[in-house]
């Protein structure tokens, strides 16, 4: 027996038991045994059954009284009732498959009996109660690990394959260096896993788990911060002369506010320096950060170098390329823009302009990660909209040029010690101040009955020459059912908005059409746009002031912040509506933190706290890798030390080739190796 074999290996498991472990995740022994429990039953103490709480999972210890059926004894689903008496007290225990157990109980003999106690007309009942014989093997008693559910799989049977791989984990080395384990007081591997899954005592599991959540957390703190020194060491960076970036500042209608200041500084101590920069700018919608990118932009040209900006959807591109034209292009610097649905000639032309170094800034869509892009002098990539790339294409596309520095931009914030995980390889930087000016949002929760109140506030605004947003209902993830769902939409308020500019928008269009309307939008031919979630991103719009959020609860925090996002980025006063019937807990409490705050970095908090992290991010798309045994919200204070851990044995040997850390190494490269390299 081997950590690696397959599960199949295991006795009583075919190719069918197999499927169903693997479906759920599970394929190698080393797997099974890092499928912890969820949580423990404790069953070390037999309660009388006099001193039973109803309503509670109750250990008795009884002895049979009568059997009885309560039906048709020949009919294979008659109940059989199983009269107990503990001396303290008497229970009727009640089976629905009766005829199958019948034979299993004698009447006189004891039993362990573990159920849920109900109360029926007076009378103490056990329906469907574990149980078996007191003092055989199978006694119920002891601390009982129940595991995550797997249809198709018994605890039983969980339990049983746990215990036959046990011998295993006794062989299970330590490899975490010594001097790590004294100072975190860390148990064993062999015994943590012995006391995940057979505990003797509370205590034991807490220490158990402890020393597992540790160890991955340790591992995965190695890796990324290998990784960021990696990065550094290897990537000689582009030096860029940044005093054309201060000067281009100082031209603008306006100064950057204080956090546009402090990000511009740590990027550009990084743009200046020969060590190539990795960094990710956070800041709200609206915060200015397309300014600081180009401010970078401009430098890189002036500096001789090309830079890319890379944005999510073919919309914003377009949306880049007209305030770079108006900006950098009005000092004489080429932009060009790289999107697949551009013209085939159009595109030879472009890609020549690249490659020739003609293209001083290029503004493109996923376009530019092909092979056939080339730049002549690549200085500086920047990703706008962060969340929507993976770390593997932000690599691919810093890897077309060794010594191009990485900016990676996003409108999502993310709590700083999250950020520090997600996004390991990278600086932060973070702009929390907003420009002057800028007006809070009015937002308000608005129940369905309340609707035409809202459209007719929203035709006052009109009235005064602004333009509304209505984002239909997310029906799901398919552009087809939510487009429908827009289109109905739309009926209904083109015929409220009789005398109005209605148009539509959503994901299912070509994105010409898309571009169209959006065009419309922005020039004011369009008073009210309804639309699917694509709008979501970077549209900027001055004159729109409200936006009106249909079924509300079927939007995330971040998301609803972001739309938001959309209104309040002109001088007007601006409105949010959150129209929405739920009652649910959850529905209520996002309403709740929209209305009260507009700071994305607070509603991030509020949002992992209501969430979760794993289910904010989606770790899988990022490329960082999956934790098994790790929360890290609720594993803060591990996680600090685990980084703590992994920043003084990377001190002490950078590439881990002590023989002390041998073990870490391999640990590492098992963990990152699919995703990503690493320069250990
Ligand atoms: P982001 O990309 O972070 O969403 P933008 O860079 O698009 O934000 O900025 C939004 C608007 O605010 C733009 O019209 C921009 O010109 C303007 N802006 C940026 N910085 C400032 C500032 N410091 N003061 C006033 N307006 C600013
Ligand atoms: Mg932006």
């Amino acid at each position: 027996m081997n950590l690696n074999d397959p599960i199949g290996t295991l006795r009583g498991i075919g190719p069918k038991k197999q499927e169903i472990f693997r479906s759920a995740g599970l394929e190698t022994l080393e797997d099974l045994m890092l499928f912890f429990p969820r949580r423990y039953e404790d069953r070390r103490h037999v309660t009388a059954l006099r001193d039973a709480e109803i309503g509670k999972d109750v250990l008795v210890e009884a002895f049979v009284l009568q059997k009885r059926y309560s039906g048709n004894p020949y009919k294979k689903n008659t109940p059989l009732s199983v009269l107990i008496d503990d001396g303290s007290a008497r229970a009727e225990v009640v089976f629905f498959n009766g005829r199958y157990l019948a034979g299993l109980f004698e009447t006189g003999v004891t039993y362990a009996f573990y159920g849920r106690l109900t109360e029926n007309m007076g009378r103490l009942q056990l329906i469907h109660p574990q149980f078996a014989k007191a003092g055989s093997p199978e006694d119920l008693r002891g601390i009982l690990p129940v595991y995550p559910e797997i249809k198709g799989v018994s605890q039983k049977e969980i339990r049983r394959l746990q215990a036959e791989i046990a011998p295993l984990a006794a062989e299970l080395p330590e490899w975490i260096p010594e001097d790590v384990v004294r100072e975190n007081r860390l148990a064993s591997p062999s015994y943590a896993i012995e006391n995940i899954h057979f505990p003797e005592d509370g205590r034991r599991v807490l220490v158990s788990k402890f020393r597992m959540v540790f160890e991955e957390l340790f591992t995965l703190q190695t890796g990324l911060i290998s990784l960021k020194r990696g990065n550094a060491a290897v990537g000689r960076g582009a030096v860029i002369d940044c005093s054309h970036g201060d000067r281009f500042a100082s031209e603008l209608p306006f100064e950057l506010t204080e956090g546009q200041k402090t990000a511009w500084q740590e990027i550009r101590a990084d743009l200046a320096s020969t060590r190539r920069m990795n960094r990710l700018l956070q800041g709200d919608v609206g915060s200015g950060k397309t300014v600081i990118a180009e401010m970078a932009m401009y430098a890189a040209a002036m500096s001789g170098l090309q830079s890319v900006i890379m944005a999510p959807t073919e919309l914003l591109a377009r949306q880049h390329l007209k305030t770079f034209e108006q900006d950098l292009g009005s000092r004489g610097i080429r932009c060009v823009l790289l999107i697949s649905s551009m013209k085939k000639s159009e595109k030879t032309e472009v890609l020549r302009a690249i490659e020739e170094g003609e293209a001083q800034v290029v503004i493109a869509t996923h376009a530019v990660l092909q092979d056939n892009v080339v730049f002549r002098a690549l200085g500086l990539v920047i990703t706008d909209e962060q969340h929507r790339f993976g770390v593997d294409q932000r690599r691919t596309l810093s890897a077309k040029n060794g010594e191009a520095n990485v900016l990676v931009m996003t409108a999502t914030p993310i709590p700083r010690t999250l950020a520090v995980i997600y996004y390991g390889d990278l600086d932060v930087s973070q702009i929390r101040t907003m420009p002057a000016g800028r007006q809070r949002i009015h937002t308000a929760k608005a129940g369905k009955e309340e609707r035409r109140k809202v459209y007719e506030f929203a035709e006052k605004e009109i009235e005064k020459g602004r333009q509304v947003y209505v984002v239909a209902p997310l029906i799901e993830e398919s552009d087809k059912i939510d487009a429908s769902s827009a289109e109905e939409l739309f009926k209904k308020l083109q015929r409220f908005f009789k005398n109005r500019r209605v148009a539509l928008v959503h994901g299912a269009m070509k994105p010409a059409d898309k571009d169209r309307v959006m065009a419309g939008f922005a020039a004011g031919e369009v008073d009210v746009l309804v639309s699917t979630v694509v709008i979501e991103v970077g549209i900027n719009v001055p004159n729109a002031t409200v936006m009106i959020i249909e079924n509300a609860e079927r939007f995330g925090l971040a998301q609803m912040h972001q739309l938001r996002g959309r209104v309040g980025r002109g001088s007007e006063v601006s409105y949010c509506f959150l129209i929405t019937d739920s009652e649910s807990d959850l529905a209520l409490q996002r309403a709740e933190i929209m209305c009260r705050t507009s700071d994305g970095f607070e509603i991030a908090e509020e949002d992992l706290k209501l969430r979760g992290p794993g289910e904010l991010f989606g770790t899988r798309q990022h490329g960082i890798p999956q934790l098994q045994v790790s929360d890290m919200l609720r594993h803060a204070d591990v996680l600090e030390k685990a980084q703590k851990a992994a920043r003084t044995v990377l001190e002490r040997d950078p590439a881990l080739t002590a023989e002390e850390d041998r073990g870490l190494r391999d640990k590492v490269i098992a963990m990152f190796g699919e995703h990503l390299s690493l320069d250990l």
